[in-house]
């Protein structure tokens, strides 16, 4: 498959051009906004050419684009790729309002092409292993749920993430999205309600650097879920919690392929077999068998949509200090 990149990006760099060429990929060409950045970025990355401009990169004749630019140009290049036959694989979040993300996926409707959003921890064997003792039933019925996704914003992302709002920065959007999608992955729905807090502690600029919400789903389940850029020393989990027993993932909030999980029930603790796969390349392995069985990829376009209408609600939440019920668009 012919690949292009939209955004010569950290993300692309550290991750997905090796998910895309273990895949079979073969990435043609890299676009940046800027010249010298985008050159020295196709050479570092073996990319045969760079291009500033989408229509130029388009020009090249591709099967899908990867878009991993700021936030809030996701769409308007997502539709140019979409509108010449592109399949999207589009970073998280999708963009910054709901009818955007919509009228997203409607153009790879009406062009299409397939979509799929990045949330890699879907792909994760660890999270895998929790959701099939959940449906084989090992903690009986789902009580609660909690996340713990607070980490350290390494110095190397420490831009547009910290100040620039227009370009979608801020925890929530990075982060909640995230959270919101494995949930979803685990529990199997989305949340109607949410309660939120957010707060500037130490790294943010203007925007928020630490939330805590917690959110109501269809079933009754309550979560609570802690996302922040500022807390060097938490690391990471997920606890899911039954009436029969709990599921523990620890250290698995990550891009990683690590973590350990645990079935605790009846007194004991004991540790579920996990298989460990990357992350990454096992969620382009199922965008393209998604593109060659025309059906929709696990995390679809749709999927990342409902993610970002769940952080928009986080958002709202805390900045008006009331419950918001989550507005999903109709989806
Ligand atoms: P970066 O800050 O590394 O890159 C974003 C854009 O910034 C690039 O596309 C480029 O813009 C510009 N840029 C970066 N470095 C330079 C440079 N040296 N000189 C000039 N311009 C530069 O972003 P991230 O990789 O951190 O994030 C990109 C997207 O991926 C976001 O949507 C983010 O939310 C998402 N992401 C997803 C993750 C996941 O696990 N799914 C993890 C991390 C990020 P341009 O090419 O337009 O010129």
């Amino acid at each position: 498959m012919r690949w292009g990149l939209i955004g010569a990006s950290t993300i692309a760099a550290e991750w997905m051009i090796d998910a895309i060429r273990a895949n079979g990929g073969h990435i043609m060409g890299v676009q940046s906004g800027s010249i010298e950045h985008g050159k020295a970025y196709a050479e570092k990355h073996a990319i045969p050419e760079s291009f500033t401009s989408v229509d130029a990169l388009l020009d090249l004749g591709l099967d899908a684009i990867y878009i991993s630019s700021v936030n809030d140009k996701h769409k308007a290049q997502l539709e140019a790729a979409a509108a010449r036959g592109c399949h999207i694989y589009c970073e998280k979040p999708l963009t910054l309002t709901l009818q955007e993300a919509l009228s997203m996926v409607d153009s790879c409707k009406g062009f299409n092409v397939q979509f799929a959003t990045n949330h890699h921890l879907r792909w994760a064997a660890s999270h895998q292993a929790i959701r099939k003792a959940i449906v084989d039933g090992l903690i009986g019925e789902v009580r609660s749920a909690r996340v713990f996704h607070a980490v350290y914003l390494p110095p190397h992302l420490q831009g547009w993430r910290l100040d620039n709002p227009s370009a979608g920065g801020g925890v929530v959007l990075d982060i909640t999205v995230h959270n919101c999608d494995i949930l979803a992955f685990l529990l199997g729905e989305y949340p109607t309600t949410v309660t939120s807090m957010t707060d500037i502690k130490a790294l943010g600029q203007g925007l928020e650097d630490e939330a805590m919400s917690v959110w109501r789903y269809p079933s009754g389940v309550l979560a609570y879920t802690h996302e922040s850029f500022v807390t060097p020393h938490a690391g990471n989990g997920i606890e899911i919690h039954g009436s029969e027993g709990s599921l523990v993932g620890e250290n698995v909030m990550t891009q990683q392929p690590i973590g350990t999980v645990y079935l605790q029930r009846d007194g004991a603790r004991t540790e579920l077999t996990v298989s460990p796969q990357g992350l990454y390349t096992a969620a382009v392995a199922d965008f393209v068998s998604a593109i060659n069985e025309a059906r929709a990829p696990a995390c679809d376009g749709v999927a990342g949509t409902k993610s970002l209408a769940v952080a928009l609600a986080v958002l709202e939440s805390a900045q008006r200090g009331q419950h918001v019920k989550v507005n999903y668009g109709g989806l």
